[in-house]
């Protein structure tokens, strides 16, 4: 009874000195960041918590090439300093640590973080992006980034005249092979059945480009090389004749689907049957892929952030108005 007493004292006083913010944002990626750099120059007090591993996806890419306003490209995890830079210097406070939970029982709103501290939002950003779907075997991890890629957009200009292998059914798979068959050689599509989830348009573009085998039924078993630190081919099965081949390439793509990282979601914010954030209680926005599949680039994830935080910014002035 004793220590019941004590966790009750604890927790209440957690949350009396919780600290309050306008806004909390949870997620470090473009999204997040872009949202603090708005929310922060419209003087709303604001926190990042970036979690434990900053920057997100974008990290993961060497060169960004397409991010608007860098003529020769800047490097991913250069962009995403800026981009923490640019939000801290108008006052936004960023924290290393990732969100546990969200109490929305109360207003504001009691926003638990990794640390054991809290935080009292009257709004809050849900950025925390997505995680690409992986193989799942130990060399796609070792070569990621060094070969192994999951953003076609990213990298296909860095595989101009080579041979890449593209794995997956669906309409990222067939996009990524298209994309990258204006730069390589050639392009292999792999996929393990002979049933597509990728749409009619895409499948008709595919057939129609000369540079594109498609090999069914296959699936990846390895890829080559970790010892050289470099991809030169993959060995596959194909699953009807059971044979075991290897074909050589330069760069896998990986596009066998994302997960949005919502599990960390209290039941308040509801999810589609894919874990994308369907509504969320008042006060509450999303952005970022945990709300977009479809176009999942650094640039849109910054545009998603900013209209989060003008949302944010409308939200509490209407809340100062009551
Ligand atoms: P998806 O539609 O879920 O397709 C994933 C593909 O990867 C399927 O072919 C699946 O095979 C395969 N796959 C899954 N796990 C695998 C594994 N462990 N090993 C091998 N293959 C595996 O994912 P997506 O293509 O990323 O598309 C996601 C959503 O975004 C979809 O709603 C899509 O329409 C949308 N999207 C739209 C556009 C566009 O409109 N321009 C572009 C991209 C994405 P099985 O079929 O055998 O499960």
């Amino acid at each position: 009874m004793k220590s019941l007493l004590f966790i009750l004292a604890v927790s209440f006083s957690t949350l009396l000195s919780a600290e309050s913010y306008d806004v909390v944002i949870v997620g470090g990626g473009p999204a997040g960041l872009t949202s603090g750099l708005y929310t922060s120059r419209l003087g709303l007090k604001t926190l990042v918590a970036e979690g434990e591993v900053p920057g997100g996806q974008l990290t993961t890419t060497h060169l960004v090439e397409n991010f608007p306003g860098f003529v020769e490209g800047i490097d991913g995890n250069l962009l995403v300093s800026n981009m923490r830079n640019q939000a801290t210097k108008y006052g936004a406070e960023i924290k290393s640590q990732t969100v546990v939970g969200v109490d929305f029982s109360h207003y504001p709103y009691e926003v638990k973080l990794s640390s054991g501290e809290s935080a009292k939002a009257k709004s809050i950003i849900i950025a925390t992006g997505s995680t690409p779907r992986m193989l799942g075997f130990s060399s796609e991890s070792s070569l990621l980034g060094l070969g192994v890629s999951t953003c076609a957009v990213c990298d296909a200009p860095l595989y101009r005249g080579k041979e890449v292998v593209v794995v997956g059914g669906g309409d990222s798979a067939f996009e990524e092979a298209l994309m990258l068959s204006h730069f390589a050689r050639k392009v292999t599509l792999l996929h393990r059945s002979n049933q597509f989830r990728a749409s009619p348009i895409l499948k008709d573009r595919v057939k129609q480009t000369k540079n594109i085998e498609i090999k069914t039924f296959t699936t990846v078993k390895e890829i080559l090389d970790v010892q050289k630190g470099f991809v030169d081919g993959v060995v596959v099965f194909n699953t009807q004749t059971e044979k075991e081949e290897k074909i050589p390439c330069d760069g896998v793509f990986i596009a066998i689907g994302q997960n949005p990282n919502t599990g960390w979601l209290p039941k308040e914010v509801s999810l589609d049957e894919k874990g994308m954030i369907q509504s969320a209680p008042r006060g509450v926005y999303a952005a970022g892929d945990v709300v977009d599949f479809q176009y999942r680039q650094a640039i849109t994830a910054a545009g998603s952030g900013c209209k989060a935080a003008l949302d944010v910014y409308q939200f509490i002035q209407h809340e100062e108005k009551k």
